[in-house]
């Protein structure tokens, strides 16, 4: 017992209530695009392992070779002893593959956002004004991030970069607007997602990086969802705009098949955040395991051209499937498929009718996402055969009926 149960069992209580308590199911053991989840085997239309990558032999033996060779842990945070030659590979080739000068690796992706942000953001605060650009729909990552800093956001209209503009240019053209105060310099953040998590889209990286240009604002551009999956080598969007996205972050956790987090970049700004940011700063090094699967990732990820066609080619195929349903596809154009049914007992309705089929589509309800826009949130992987894509869209149309 703590002194604080009766506190946690009320809140608990209260969403039960409002039927948005959350709830842990455990997952065994299965292969990419399976899972089996409170003991029943399903198709899984809801990881993040967009390439299969998680159970590749290469990441695994490489893990494993790198934690026998170098130990289980890094044993202190990098300034101090942990920085082992293994996380200068991996930077190493990570910027390579990205076309920066320099990369930084994380431990996770929400902790990148969570920590960055503040630091960057605050050191443009302590100089001058600071105006924050954010998409509506970031994820919740950025958004702390964002808050952490203490610093205003200005929210333009989810993927609305004529929003975004109108924005920019009204600050830029009425200066007593409150904010540029003569003398002082303005620092510009634009910080958005290359792939949106909930809804599939993406970003307009060249346009982006126009705006961006005209408007001297520093780009922190999330690639969670694009990494492995989109771009030039498969690395991402930024590399549309090559040199001209200031900040991409992106994690090794989703299509890369492990775990841990990067931000890719100029050397200065890398060596700003060696300085000053503390989740780099106050936390243990990234260990010798995870080090060698995200180095096998990189290896792997610019030879998978087919795996990425195929998972287009599934996008396509279930969404013209949904749409042809009468079901609201949004505007996805990737791997991440949403079926936006508005209600959430229907989301929850019919996620729990395509389970007992064996599909697991998550139901995602506000406030993950804006409310009245409950989906079940298809996560495609080139580990899914046509037949399974052929299944999820059979039981589709069976729950649907
Ligand atoms: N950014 C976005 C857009 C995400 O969707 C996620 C994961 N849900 C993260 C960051 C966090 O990444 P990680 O899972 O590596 O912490």
């Amino acid at each position: 017992m703590s002194k604080l149960d009766s506190l946690f069992s009320s809140e608990l209580a209260q969403a039960e209530t409002r039927r948005v308590r959350r709830r842990l199911r455990t997952a065994s053991s299965a292969p990419p695009g399976r899972i089996v989840l409170n003991g029943a085997p399903a198709l899984n239309f809801s990881s993040n392992d967009y390439l299969g990558l998680s159970r590749h032999p290469l990441l695994i033996e490489r893990a494993r070779e790198w934690a026998a060779r170098h130990g289980a842990g890094a044993q202190a945070s990098r300034l101090v002893c942990g920085n082992l030659d293994l996380h200068e590979q991996v930077e190493a080739k990570l910027a390579r593959l990205k076309g920066t000068e320099a990369a930084l690796l994380l431990a996770s992706g929400w902790q990148a956002n969570a920590a960055v942000l503040p630091a960057l953001l605050r050191a443009a605060a302590s100089r001058g004004e600071v105006e924050l650009y954010a998409d509506k729909l970031n994820h919740a990552s950025l958004h702390h991030g964002c808050q952490a800093a203490g610093v205003r956001q200005i929210r333009f209209r989810h993927n609305d970069l004529d929003h975004l503009e109108s924005l920019l240019a009204a600050r830029a053209e009425s200066p007593e607007d409150g904010k540029p105060v003569a003398g002082k310099p303005v620092a510009r953040f634009i910080v958005t997602e290359s792939v949106f998590s909930m809804d599939g889209d993406r970003t307009d990286v060249a346009r982006l990086a126009d705006l961006a240009d005209r408007y001297q604002a520093f780009v922190y551009l999330d690639e969670a969802h694009a990494t492995g999956v989109l771009g030039p080598c498969g690395m991402g969007l930024a590399g549309l705009a090559p040199g001209r996205i200031d900040l991409a972050m992106g994690t090794f956790s989703k299509a890369l098949g492990g775990f841990g987090a990067y931000v890719a970049g100029s050397r200065a700004m890398c060596n700003f955040l060696i300085n000053t940011c503390s989740g780099f700063i106050y936390t243990t090094a990234l260990p010798p395991a995870v080090l060698g699967a995200m180095d096998a990732a990189l290896d792997l990820v610019p030879t998978l051209d087919a795996e990425r066609a195929r998972l287009a080619a599934s996008g396509l195929r279930l969404r013209a499937a949904l749409q042809g349903m009468g079901l609201d596809t949004g505007a996805s154009s990737t791997q991440i498929v949403p079926a936006i049914v508005g209600e959430e007992a229907r989301a929850l309705a019919m996620a729990a009718a395509l389970e007992q089929r064996g599909l697991l589509a998550v139901a995602i309800r506000p406030p993950t996402v804006p409310a009245g826009t409950s989906r079940l949130r298809v996560t495609l992987s080139a580990a899914h055969r046509e037949a399974d894509v052929s299944q999820l869209i059979d039981g589709f149309a069976a729950v649907l009926a």
